[in-house]
């Protein structure tokens, strides 16, 4: 996504945003954007942002103000300009609304550079294959670090159920208390649909899979009737096809935004983790957390600590031997260069 906004031209951003210096006084203060419209944004193509605006999908530019702060799919903006959406109509982003989440991610785990992929998404739904190909239990896990890193459900969606029973890998994902869906390949299509789309239901989720696991079936299932749907992914940007790897964020069928969104993240291969901290992580665990207290200052919790709280929960009888075996392996899973 960086990439794609160091490839707009910042002269171009310029351009956009003269705010009324020609018909109003000069003043110090800023403009206050009193007629700016709220708007969600659903993708972003080489520094034009797709956002929605009370049900219509229009077209976009960072206003001057913002700078360099990202705008990325998913975040909540206000606009100001042409907002009909028609052909060569071009808005401002003026604003961009404080976020209730941020799932990032760094290139890999020793680039210091965090980036932010997508926005106020609260569910990060980790699409597995059961086979064909194989499940990564390291892939797994670092989704699954990402998601509780973001203060974000997460969900196993495990696909392909007709080519292997999925009680193998959740047998690993038990202690921790990992909701999980199931679909399987069948005569029409997907079975196990409806007990995803439930789970899906009035949230933004992320869906997050390798290729070959089955993610654009699943996605292009759950949003049948994308022509006509708000952020289909044929979207046609003020530049032609939407040809870019960021995240796209698709409206689920039926209210616009109200029945729930999807965001699917094509261009995600890797998912470098240096920016998750270990006393972050363990938040998204209270009843292990809680045991901690009396840690010594920098214990990081993994099962090479000599006096962390955990092991003396367990041997206490007050932990889960495998809830705490598992969140250990999330936590190696950090910094882990084998998956
Ligand atoms: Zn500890």
């Amino acid at each position: 996504m960086a990439r794609n906004n160091a490839r707009y031209g910042r002269e171009d951003v310029e351009a956009y945003d003269r705010p009324r210096r020609s018909t109003r006084p000069r003043t110090k203060d800023r403009p206050t954007y009193d007629d700016a419209v709220d708007g969600v944004v659903v993708t972003v193509d080489r520094g034009r942002f797709t956002v929605v605006v009370a049900g219509r999908q229009i077209w976009a530019v960072k206003a001057r103000p913002l700078g360099r702060k990202g705008v990325v799919t998913g975040d909540r903006v206000r606009v100001v300009g042409d907002t009909s959406g028609d052909d060569g109509a071009l808005a401002r982003i003026v604003e961009v609304r404080e976020r209730s989440t941020v799932l990032r991610r760094t290139a890999d785990d020793d680039d210091p550079v965090e980036r932010v992929i997508v926005a106020g998404a609260d569910q990060l739904v980790v699409v597995t294959a059961l086979a064909d190909p194989e499940p990564r239990h390291g892939l797994i896990d670092r989704a699954l670090v990402a998601a509780y890193d973001a203060g974000m459900a997460p969900l196993l969606c495990l696909t392909k159920a007709d080519l292997a029973d999925p009680e193998t890998l959740l047998s690993t994902y038990r202690a921790l208390g990992v909701p999980w869906v199931v679909t399987r390949r069948g005569a029409d299509g997907i079975d196990g649909l409806g007990e995803l789309r439930e789970r899906l239901a009035g949230r933004t989720s992320v869906l997050l899979g390798h290729s070959g696991v089955g993610k654009s079936t699943l996605v292009n299932a759950l949003v049948p009737d994308a022509g006509r749907e708000v952020g289909h992914v044929n979207v046609v940007t003020g530049r032609g096809r939407h040809t870019s790897t960021s995240a796209l964020m698709l409206a689920l069928p039926g209210g616009g935004g109200e029945a729930g969104w999807v965001i699917d993240t094509p261009g995600i291969r890797s998912f470098g983790l240096a920016h998750v901290e270990p006393d972050h992580l363990i938040e998204a665990f209270p009843d292990l957390d809680e045991m901690t207290e009396d840690c010594p200052r920098g214990c990081t919790h993994g099962g090479d600590e000599p006096e962390c709280g955990l092991d003396e929960a367990v041997a206490r009888g007050e932990a889960d031997p495998e809830r705490v075996e598992s969140f250990r392996r999330l936590l190696a899973a950090r910094s882990a260069t084998d998956y």
